[in-house]
């Protein structure tokens, strides 16, 4: 045998029983094809062939396993999914094309017309939407309520509610929610509860382990990291994901197998990428609030955040998203973005790239200002999620936007 015949181990593939979250995070759900690439290969292909007619039909028939079509399967999108699935601890991940459509596929399978969902008033404002408007034209009705109050999560159940759901820490307010007193809740009303774990990623934070049933994520924000693709997951049980599965292949929100390459490209450096995002929007946070023309800064890292020991207790560092205050109204707020130099004004977040928003005017933009005030996003507010360039030069921009109070 020659010695390029022999295989430096017994199979391609990592054994990664008892790894820990970085290697799960470089290694997990790889397959190699018999080539033997160490990168991850990436198939864009619609379709894919068979030997024969008969191995066609027993693909089609479920009694052969394999690809058969990429709004069904794919090996790239597969090795993205059980990736996801080993950092969130789940049994299984479905990947879709944006977050978004992760949301819709996890109510659309779950929930039939007359079911009730109960869900956090601090969530992204087009999960709002999509309950309070599609899912309610669909016969399914959503109670909204204040993600800190415990009493109302129980007293807006009702006998045909199936769903909890909640995002933590919110956007822009950095408000966290207590996961584990939620999911007792849940469980104690025979309720499923899904967590929106955009925020923190499985890098800060395990829904899972906290006891919720599901995650959605926005593979679009940190779990790429680097602002280039559009994408989402689902996470959970077997069972329940098999009916997920079942919708999106059927109604067609697949992952393209490109993006979900670059996602697993990003999740390589997950760990390392949250750690350090968070470490500067810590320093930043305190930096800020001791600013004369800064009036609040909303950052759970802080001790002065209501929530600072629950956030503690949940997480395991504060993310990279932060908000404040400036002294003055929406021209003083606007006056600061436009004089940064370095950082972008964009309503995107979690990039290494910094960013800077305006939600009153932007991602909130389409509130009234009744419900603005409601929520709490003053005029005068500006979020800032915090990426990778030097802190020196992130300070010195931000001393920019100061000064232009
Ligand atoms: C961006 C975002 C979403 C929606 O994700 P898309 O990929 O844009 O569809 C959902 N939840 C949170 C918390 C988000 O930030």
């Amino acid at each position: 045998m020659k010695s390029s015949d022999v295989p430096h181990r017994a199979g391609y593939d990592s054994d990664l029983t008892g790894a820990e979250l970085s290697t799960v995070a470089i290694r997990g759900g790889h397959h190699r094809t018999p080539e033997g690439e160490h990168s991850e290969a990436i198939f864009p292909t619609s379709s894919f062939v068979f030997k024969s007619a008969a191995q066609a039909a027993a693909r089609f028939g479920g009694e052969e396993d394999g690809n058969i079509y990429s709004r069904f399967t794919n090996p790239t999108v597969r090795i993205f999914e059980q990736r996801m699935a080993a950092l969130e601890g789940g049994e299984r991940a479905v990947a879709t094309s944006s977050g978004m459509a992760a949301i819709m596929a996890l109510g659309v399978s779950l929930l039939e017309q007359g079911d009730h969902i109960v869900c956090s008033c601090s969530v992204f404002g087009s999960t709002v939407s999509l309950f309070d408007k599609y899912f309610r034209k669909m016969g399914i009705s959503t109670t909204f309520v204040d993600p800190g109050d415990l009493d109302a999560w129980q007293q807006a159940v009702t006998p045909t509610t199936k769903l909890f759901f909640l995002e933590t820490p919110s956007n822009p307010l950095a408000e966290v929610s207590d996961v584990a007193a939620i999911a007792r809740i849940a469980k104690a009303n025979d309720c499923w509860l899904a967590v929106d774990n955009c925020f923190c990623t499985p890098a800060l934070q395990r829904p899972l382990e906290l006891g919720a049933d599901f995650i959605i994520h926005s593979a679009t924000k940190f779990l790429d990291g680097q602002g280039r693709c559009i994408g989402g997951v689902v996470v959970g049980p077997d069972k329940e994901l098999e009916e997920v599965f079942g919708f999106v292949r059927t109604g067609g929100a697949a992952l393209s197998p490109f993006n979900a390459w670059v996602f697993i490209k990003g999740l390589e450096t997950l760990e390392l990428r949250m750690n350090a995002q968070s470490e500067r929007a810590m320093e930043l946070a305190s930096w800020l609030s001791a600013q004369s023309v800064i009036d609040k800064v909303y950052y759970a890292g802080l001790e002065s955040h209501p929530q600072h020991e629950l956030a503690q207790r949940q997480q395991s560092a504060f993310g990279a998203v932060l908000s404040f205050e400036v002294k003055g109204d929406k021209e003083a707020a606007w006056r600061f973005i436009d004089a940064t130099r370095v950082i972008s004004i964009t309503g995107n977040l979690g990039d290494v790239k910094t960013t800077i928003t305006h939600p009153g005017t932007t991602t909130h933009g389409r509130l009234s200002p009744e419900e603005r005030a409601a929520a709490g996003i003053k005029d005068n507010l500006i979020r800032l999620s915090v990426g990778l360039e030097s802190l020196k030069d992130l300070k010195r921009d931000l001393e920019r936007g100061l000064s232009a109070v």
